[in-house]
């Protein structure tokens, strides 16, 4: 099965938008996205429009402020002290990556908790890892839902993952643990990396590398989904030998149209919810 993230991601921010309406009705208010985005890098253009448009359409109000590259690092720790402070703004995020001259980790640690819509906190970090309520990052938190939509009971599934990253591979390990998943991290240090993967019932792919997993790393029957991203000439293509694999495995994400329009979509609810709790 091959699991369509298009189609999940617009069910999902199709509840959304209802949610939203109906708030809207019952409060007078609706939630507000505030975007920092610092230069002219092209691929963060297109990242913060995207988000932009998909804000508009569930009826979040989505604002973007745009800095230039030289920008100082004390002038946007001062923007986002003044949208911590405003009522009226539910979510905050900081596009990145950053210019050299501005710390990411100052940045992510002067959003407030409560605001931090990509989950990248320390607090929301460390509500994740000891099952607390808290913001999830995007990214992972699509993959749970597409991985529940084909395995609603995940309780002593073997899940591998493939890649550490606080964005993707940790907040990953992290959500199927608390599913009752028995969870093994592999990264570029993994002796036997193959050996590894083939033990996997669920198997999570985050790496940044095209094509890596091959047909004989994964086991018949499991389930397999390809965050990467990466441009092989003129095409996207995912961390996941997607033709060869498609056949064997019980179900897989495509690249394009799998995992990446999902992160959007739990943007838009960890908007929602920021907006709910406030
Ligand atoms: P990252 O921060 O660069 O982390 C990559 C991880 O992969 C690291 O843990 C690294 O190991 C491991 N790794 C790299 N090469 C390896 C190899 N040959 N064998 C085994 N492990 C290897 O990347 P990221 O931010 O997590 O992103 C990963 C991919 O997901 C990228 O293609 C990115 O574009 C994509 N992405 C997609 C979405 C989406 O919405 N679909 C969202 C975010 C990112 P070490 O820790 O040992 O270095």
């Amino acid at each position: 099965m091959i699991i369509d993230g298009i189609k999940e991601s617009a069910k999902l921010r199709d509840q959304i938008k209802k949610e939203i309406t109906n708030l809207k009705v019952q409060t007078n208010k609706s939630p507000k996205l505030s975007v920092i985005l610092i230069g002219d890098f092209a691929p963060s253009l297109i990242y913060v429009r995207n988000k932009e448009k998909k804000s508009k359409e569930v009826g979040i109000n989505s604002e973007i402020i745009r800095y230039p590259y030289d920008i100082t690092e004390q002038e946007v720790l001062e923007k986002i002290r003044e949208l911590n402070e405003n009522k009226d703004v539910s979510g905050i995020l900081v596009q990145l990556p950053l210019p050299p001259q501005i710390s990411k980790e100052k940045i992510i640690n002067s959003i407030h908790p409560s605001k931090d819509v990509d989950g990248f906190h320390p607090i929301n970090v460390g509500n994740l890892a000891s099952g607390n309520k808290g913001i999830v990052p995007c990214t992972p938190l699509g993959c749970l839902i597409l991985i529940k939509k084909i395995e609603k009971n995940l309780s002593g599934k073997h899940a591998v993952i493939l890649g550490r990253s606080n964005l993707n591979g940790k907040p990953m390990a992290q959500l199927l643990l608390k599913e009752n998943c028995t969870v093994t991290i592999v990264h570029s240090k993994t002796k036997n990396l193959q050996n590894e993967c083939q033990k996997a019932d669920i198997l999570v792919v985050a790496v940044g590398v095209p094509n890596l997993v091959k047909s004989d790393w994964v086991k018949k029957d499991s389930i397999v989904i390809d965050v990467g991203i990466n441009k092989l000439g003129d095409k996207l293509v995912g961390d996941v030998q997607f033709d060869e694999i498609k056949n064997k495995v019980k179900a897989i994400t495509p690249v394009p149209g799998g995992v990446g329009p999902m992160t959007i979509a739990c943007l838009l609810k960890n908007t929602l919810d920021c907006f709910k709790d406030r």
